[in-house]
């Protein structure tokens, strides 16, 4: 029996880890698809404060594993596949094996949403990718493109361009959601190209295995034309991972976890933390100070249950 589960292992996690295992509660992080999360997506990470010069994202989110670690969590390859949160102790299914705990911490972000076209999903790893950071050393030289109008569609358009002959920012609209610096920052670079109120209809070649084209329409002049590509990125935002949690915890319709007041979920003993519930500000800072609020939470319910 644990006293206290954590799913996921991003900023949230790791530091509801860190407050757990110092309250001596031994906690047990499943890291979960992606361990690390997404910082361990990123490459350097200037906002998070007290790194004047910034950090590198895996180094930042190994750090904060690590510290837990040094206060006695413990971390465990693999994923949950189911929970009984019905009454306590919650069970849970983590990779085959069950197992029960007092309290649950749930901190499994959120993941990449894609477009759902047919072949975008039949090329990812062969030219498909949501992830600049992974996969744009692979387009050295090479006609990139990227889809979204939000921050992440900047910053992986930029951090591309490092790396293309040319970058190409497909949008749907002519109005973006990026932040002015960041959109400013892309419309200055001299590699970057922006195709707006323009979808994508279709990506080539699935007979190739390998992105070759893509076929784009005007949504506005309604014509239609291919461009060669051959990295294609998705940066169209994400979809948080409550699916195994369904019609137990309350979410959102887009599937957030409702919160019920400070890390509190509709049930009690169950904690949120992150960008699972935080649809808003999405920040490793924010999401650290949402493991740290969850992990007290968690301590308090167990002390008030005489734990
Ligand atoms: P986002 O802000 O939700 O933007 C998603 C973009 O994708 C929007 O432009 C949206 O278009 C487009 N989109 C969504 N579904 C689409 C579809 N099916 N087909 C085509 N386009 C689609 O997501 P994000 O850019 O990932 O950013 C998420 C949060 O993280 C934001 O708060 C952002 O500020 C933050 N962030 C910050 C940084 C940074 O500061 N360094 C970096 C990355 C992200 P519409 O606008 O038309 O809906």
């Amino acid at each position: 029996m644990r006293d206290v589960v954590i799913i996921g292992s991003g900023c949230a996690g790791n530091t509801a880890a860190i407050y757990a295992a110092r309250a001596n509660l031994e906690p047990l992080v499943v890291q979960g698809h992606e361990a690390g999360g997404q910082l361990s997506l990123t490459t350097l990470v200037e906002n998070f404060p007290g790194f004047p010069d910034g950090i590198n994202g895996p180094d930042l989110v190994e750090n904060m594993k690590k510290q837990a670690q040094n206060f006695g969590a413990e971390f465990l390859h693999g994923s949950l596949l189911e929970a009984d949160l019905s009454k306590r102790p919650f069970r849970l299914n983590v990779e085959g094996d069950w197992m029960e705990t007092r309290t649950l911490i749930v901190a499994s972000g959120a993941s990449a949403r894609w477009l759902g076209l047919p072949n975008e999903h039949k090329l990812i790893g062969h030219g498909v990718s949501s992830c600049a950071t992974c996969d744009g050393f692979f387009y050295r030289g090479r006609k990139i493109m990227v889809i979204g109008g939000g921050d992440s569609a900047m910053e992986e358009a930029n951090f591309l361009s490092r790396f293309g002959s040319e970058v190409s920012v497909v949008h749907r609209r002519d109005q973006f959601r990026a932040s002015k610096i960041m959109l400013d920052r892309a419309h200055a670079n001299p590699k970057i190209k922006f195709l707006t109120n323009t979808i994508v209809e279709d990506i080539f070649d699935v007979s190739n295995n390998l992105v070759s084209g893509v076929r784009l329409k005007n949504v506005e002049t309604g014509a239609v034309w291919e461009q060669e590509v051959d990295g294609f990125f998705v940066a169209i935002g994400h979809i948080p991972n409550t699916a195994v949690f369904k019609g137990q915890i309350e979410t959102d319709a887009d599937g957030y976890i409702l919160s019920k007041g400070g890390a509190r979920t509709n049930i009690p003993g169950v904690f949120h933390a992150g960008d699972v519930q935080d649809s808003t500000y999405r920040q490793a800072i924010t999401a650290s100070g949402a493991g740290c609020m969850a992990a007290l939470e968690a301590e308090r319910f167990l002390e008030a249950e005489g734990h």
